[in-house]
């Protein structure tokens, strides 16, 4: 895999002093959001609740800028900026680690920032956070590229100590996407993300309480994980099988069923194959940057011990076509393959199930609907039992 080329322009504003004895919110706040054009500028603004600290940086492959800032609090509406203005094409905002929020910023080029700075507030106005962007030559970007080292991707968090010896089988559930990802979204605003972690915590619970299982989210909040970082996860806590959970979208809003897929480095067609360069996008989505992380995950080649395990996932993938078909409408070809990086553990049996299309009407009603993300949940566990009873676990 390519090395990801990331250019930064370091900019660290230390936003300083200014106690503002009024203030009394524990939480900063972002409180809206605009962007406009002036002359050969996109300006993009912030409006704060107080002063808050910045890093700002620039990543090529695509082109994004990425903001980070402390924990906020969102007040801004869920389709604020969505069609993207001058130079911006995208923007989204989260969690990233445990006390970062992050802003990041599709741009449709190559960009420089030519100014990032605080206004106090005036008027109506609250605290604004401005930053000016000019498009530039490629050459321009790449000459303005600072050695500053890159942010730290965040630590893995601890998983509880497990002891495979008698200990009871270990289920690893990971909602997709979360904090700055939101996965797909629906029409009416619905995030993926949302719908991943709640039908995630309910099996979780299910799980435990057959007191047949042991199970761990490799998320349990709104946060952002890298991909690998939860193939990570469920290797350091041993994990006996890997359960990765999300909602579809379709630009065809007719599309609808769930699917469940299984590793493969070929995909089975070409619907599975975007759908796997769509799901691996999550880190690119979030703002990730690649330079100097090691490339141990990413050159894992399906070995003798990993075709295990696959046989492994395939079972436990038609366990599921036939439980989950019971309590929700499935796609035709409901089996598929591709290279979906989380995945990729070698020795854990691992499957994604994606549980319908959040483009689609009826089955956005059914994925709001606690009920039916139980019955989901209670599929998937039954599917679990008929998997650990054929391993005589
Ligand atoms: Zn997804």
């Amino acid at each position: 895999m390519a090395r990801w080329r990331v250019r930064r322009i370091a900019f660290l504003i230390l936003l300083m002093g200014a106690w503002w004895p009024g203030a009394v919110a524990a939480e900063p706040s972002v409180l809206g959001v605009r962007a406009g054009e002036h002359l050969t500028m996109t300006r993009f603004v912030l409006d704060l609740s107080e002063r808050v600290e910045f890093q700002i940086f620039t990543l090529a492959n695509p082109y994004r800028i990425v903001i980070d800032l402390p924990e906020m609090n969102w007040q801004i509406p869920p389709h604020a900026l969505e069609k993207g203005k001058g130079v911006i094409q995208g923007f989204r905002y989260g969690l990233f680690t445990a006390g970062t929020s992050r802003v990041v910023l599709d741009v449709n080029r190559p960009v420089t920032v030519k100014k990032a700075f605080l206004l106090n507030p005036i008027g109506q106005h609250s605290y604004r956070f401005v930053l000016d962007l000019e498009a530039v030559s490629k050459e321009a970007f790449e000459h303005s590229r600072d050695k500053a080292a890159p942010p730290k991707v965040a630590a893995l968090p601890v998983p509880p100590p497990a002891s495979k010896n008698g200990a009871k089988p270990l289920v690893v559930i990971d909602p997709g996407h979360g904090g700055v990802d939101p996965g797909a979204l629906s029409g009416s605003g619905l995030q993926e993300k949302g719908v991943t972690l709640d039908v995630a915590r309910k099996l979780k619970q299910k799980l435990e309480a057959t007191g047949r299982y042991r199970a761990m989210l490799t998320r349990d909040r709104d946060i952002f994980i890298p991909l690998r970082s939860r193939v990570a996860m469920a290797r350091e806590a041993e994990a006996d099988l890997f359960i990765s959970l999300h909602a579809d979208s379709h630009p065809n809003h007719r599309t609808m069923g769930a699917s469940i897929y299984t590793l493969s480095e070929k995909a089975s067609d070409k619907e599975a194959a975007a759908q796997a360069a769509n799901e691996n996008k999550a880190d690119i989505i979030a703002g990730m940057d690649f330079s100097g992380t090691d490339p141990v995950l990413a050159d894992i080649l399906i070995d003798i011990a990993q075709r295990d395990s696959l046989n492994s996932s395939l079972s436990f993938c038609y366990l599921l076509i036939k439980e989950m078909g019971k309590v929700t409408r499935l796609v035709r070809n409901t089996r598929r393959s591709a290279g979906f990086a989380v995945l990729k553990a070698p020795d854990i049996p691992s499957v994604l199930v994606e549980m319908g299309y959040l483009s689609n009407r009826q089955e956005e009603k059914l994925l709001r609907d606690g009920g039916h993300r139980s019955r989901l949940a209670d599929a998937i566990v039954k599917a679990t039992d008929r998997f650990f009873a054929g391993r005589d676990l």
